[in-house]
């Protein structure tokens, strides 16, 4: 079984969609939409530092390749027609696609807008509180983790209310389980502890002062890891794209208190400007284990109209609309990979294995698919 997944992603899931097989297949499904979340584009000259990091982000050129194939043979839906779909049961054209993207990079407005345009898309783009507030700046959890890779191996007995950290372990693996360990532990805290947390341990680490600000100095990094500040995220809205909240920090919601996923959830919809419409709700990381059923009713209590997770397969009619699944494009996928997945098929052939196979075997089979 464990040969089947190089099989599946090198050979059979190219075949299938140079065949088009997938779009075929999609035609015939009872489920009638499928939902891709993105989040940007690598800008020009960019070097991908590792597949943790950056294994979310792909090349305008492959952005451009995927986005085309979707309008060649399959409907990609605008967000107000999803909304009729939710409010009124609009029926969808066959094989509906609707895309999303998270975080609000910087990058979305220079790499990824220009493709849409070109291809007269629509996107809802989920933006972070820096895009509400004007104050652009990294993602907390991703100068984390540029922090761990910067920082040089050993031990380290740092000590912090939020969280300690024993040493900086060498091997990739570690530093990724520890750096999750820390997001889980900083999201039971508020954003400034999580920032004041970052800094001391920068020091801690000996990292130089403004090692952080220092890498927005370069316009490549700064367009790769710089949130959208609220002029850019202007042109979005201008382009006629959509855009609706990722709450305001990124925390993992069902890490924290419910006082602050109550104001990381509603605080969006106060803060943006009315002509941006915003009604619309992306879960940060969007797992099971990351979005809890209270944050679910605090999505719908704040007056959101829906809520999207980050997982999940194709869209069912009686979907519920504070949990829309959606299906994660990775830079890892090849190009007949990204159909199998953005038709819904792969998510479907790991339910029925799972059904039918061990966890180990179905795993096995998909894990690098
Ligand atoms: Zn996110």
């Amino acid at each position: 079984m464990l040969f089947v997944t190089p099989l599946l992603k090198n050979v059979a899931y190219p075949a299938l969609s140079s065949f088009g097989y997938f779009r075929s297949w999609r035609t015939r499904q009872a489920n009638p939409l499928t939902v891709l979340t993105y989040h940007g584009v690598f800008p020009q000259g960019y070097v991908p530092r590792s597949r943790l990091l950056d294994g979310n982000l792909i090349s305008a050129k492959r952005l451009h390749r995927q986005l085309n194939l979707l309008k060649r043979h399959y409907n990609v839906i605008c967000p107000e027609e999803f909304l009729r779909f939710l409010d009124e049961g609009i029926q969808l054209p066959p094989r509906a696609v609707l895309l999303t993207c998270d975080d609000g990079l910087a990058n979305v407005v220079s790499g990824m807008l220009p493709v849409l345009e070109s291809l007269q898309l629509k996107c809802i783009f989920f933006l972070t509180g820096a895009s509400f507030t004007d104050h652009p700046e990294i993602l907390w959890h991703e100068e984390l983790w540029l922090l761990l890779e910067a920082a040089q191996p050993g031990p380290l007995g740092f000590q912090h209310l939020a969280a300690s950290l024993e040493n900086i372990p060498g091997a990739a693996h570690d530093r990724h389980r520890i750096w999750w360990e820390l997001v889980k532990q900083l999201s039971k805290t508020n954003a400034s502890v999580r920032r004041h947390f970052i800094e001391e341990l920068g020091s801690a680490a000996k990292l130089c002062d403004g090692w952080n600000t220092a890498l927005l100095q370069d316009p490549i990094q700064r367009s790769r890891f710089q949130l959208l500040d609220k002029q850019q995220a202007e042109k979005l809205v201008k382009s006629g794209m959509t855009v609706g909240a990722h709450t305001m920090d990124h925390p993992v919601l069902a890490q924290c208190t419910e006082e602050i996923t109550r104001e990381e959830i509603a605080r969006p919809l106060k803060l943006a400007p009315a002509d941006w419409n915003l009604r619309m709700l992306a879960y940060p990381f969007g797992t099971p284990e990351t979005v809890s059923g209270r944050d679910v009713s605090l999505a719908e209590a704040a007056g959101y109209r829906c809520a999207f997770m980050n997982v999940g397969g194709s869209v069912p009619s009686s979907v519920d609309r504070f949990v829309v699944p959606r299906i994660h494009i990775t830079a890892n996928m090849n190009f007949g990979e990204f159909e199998a997945h953005a038709s819904g098929f792969h998510q479907d052939l790991q339910n029925r294995l799972s059904r039918s196979a061990s966890p180990t075997q179905s795993q096995a089979v998909l894990s690098q698919s």
